[in-house]
């Protein structure tokens, strides 16, 4: 029932299946719904497989850049062949040792997300005897969508609150080691509805273009975020915005026709869309059984492979591929993981044909938040193995490895 069967069988399960042909797209897809001369920051976070990340970079008329928040994230950056010019380094919590790293490395672009971040960053950049390049992160006072997941306008590790920033700017543009060049805003996640995503926009351009005009910010480069949606885990395409690139560009003229000249720098940013529709996984069934009237199907891979995120109150609602499976052979049942904790599911309700053990079910839409998002140390399994393919064609089998690794021995 899988058109990744033979891979299944060759590599056993639970298994993911990344496409770089539909990295591709993704990446087409997102590129053209933008503005010409917007630059899209691939967020590691969601994947940082180096060969989705290369994919991202090196096809297509438009690159993507990369955004990285650790140091592991640096070192997938670079071996996805990214120059340290290439790289935007963000995170609330960098400390001197990641940011010494990063910029011994050459990365020179960092968002920073308070004063004192703004300061450590300029610390490891004078030891190095270079200047870093800041975006400042902004906290915006207040947001207007309705839709997605919110990150501002509340008290927040993320940003400086924007209604301190008149007041803060002399010392933020003191900092030794350290140019102001423009803002960050992230103000959501996952934005299904266009108009949504357009009235955030419009509101971040606002307070941008407020900052440079009241408190003399630079906008060599604003990022102004992402929020594009893509499914996680069920089946379907991802979300097209029809109105995006002529709504942004009525925006960009009404706030900062700047843009057009390149005056304003400005920038994207996606880890769910560019990552999230190429990956599939491929889950064996080791066990059916029946439970007071509910079936349950247990899988070899659970929240140690996929959505360890439901640890934090996000519930997967899992879907196997149903494609080829006749309505009349449809079973209801729970997805489960191996694992010895209630909390190990992936589907409370979903709809399945009917299984045996040794067939392999494959969950869609995992290219993004799947093995690095999962509890892969929990319960002691070995991580999955993941599979990238350029359509029919094989390009890579790997494996994430954790041991452990004795600092000091009595
Ligand atoms: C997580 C994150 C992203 C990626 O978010 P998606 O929803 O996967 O597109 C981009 N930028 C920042 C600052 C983030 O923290």
């Amino acid at each position: 029932m899988s058109k990744y069967r033979t891979l299944a069988e060759k590599f056993g399960t639970p298994t993911y299946v990344y496409d770089l042909d539909v990295v591709a797209q993704a990446r087409d897809q997102l590129f053209g719904l933008l503005p010409d001369g917007v630059e899209l920051f691939y967020a590691l976070k969601a994947n940082p497989h180096p060969e989705i990340a290369r994919e991202l970079r090196a096809g297509g008329d438009r690159p993507c850049r990369a955004e990285i928040s650790s140091t592991g994230e640096l070192g997938n950056a670079l071996a996805a062949g990214f120059a340290p010019e290439e790289i935007l380094y963000t995170g609330p919590g960098k400390t001197d040792a990641e940011l010494e790293r990063a910029v011994a490395a050459g990365v020179r672009l960092f968002s920073v997300e308070s004063a004192s971040d703004l300061r450590h960053v300029g610390a490891a950049a004078v030891k190095h005897g270079v200047t870093a390049s800041c975006l400042l992160r902004v906290n915006t006072t207040a947001s207007n969508a309705s839709s997605g997941i919110r990150m501002m306008g509340r008290p927040s590790q993320f940003g400086i609150d924007a209604e301190t920033l008149p007041a803060l700017m002399p010392e933020l543009r003191a900092v030794p080691g350290t140019r102001l060049v423009g803002a960050h805003f992230f103000t959501m996640s996952n934005a299904q509805d266009e108009d949504g995503l357009l009235g955030e926009y419009e509101f971040v351009l606002h307070s941008a273009a407020r900052l440079r005009d009241e408190v003399g910010l630079p906008l060599e480069l604003l990022d102004i975020g992402g929020g594009f949606s893509s499914p996680y885990a069920v089946p379907g395409p991802r979300t097209d915005y029809p109105k995006l690139r002529a709504g942004l560009e009525v925006l960009l003229d009404l706030h900062l026709p700047e843009w057009r000249s390149g005056e304003v720098g400005l920038a994207c940013e996606s880890g769910r869309y560019l990552a999230g529709s190429c990956g599939s996984l491929l889950a064996g069934v080791v066990n059916v059984k029946e439970s007071r009237g509910h079936r349950f199907v247990i899988l070899d891979g659970g929240i140690n492979v996929l959505g360890g995120l439901s640890g934090i109150g996000r519930l997967l609602p899992a879907a196997v591929d149903l494609d080829g499976v006749d309505d009349d052979d449809l079973r209801t049942g729970s997805l489960v993981g191996p694992l010895c904790t209630p909390g190990d599911s992936l589907a409370k309700a979903a709809r399945m044909p009917e299984l045996a053990p040794g067939d392999v079910v494959t969950v869609p839409n995992v290219g993004a938040y799947g093995v690095t998002a999962s509890l892969i140390g929990f319960l002691g399994r070995p991580a999955p193995v993941e599979v990238v393919v350029r359509g029919e064609d094989v390009v890579s089998v790997s494996r994430l490895d954790y041991h452990r690794t004795y600092e000091v021995t009595p």
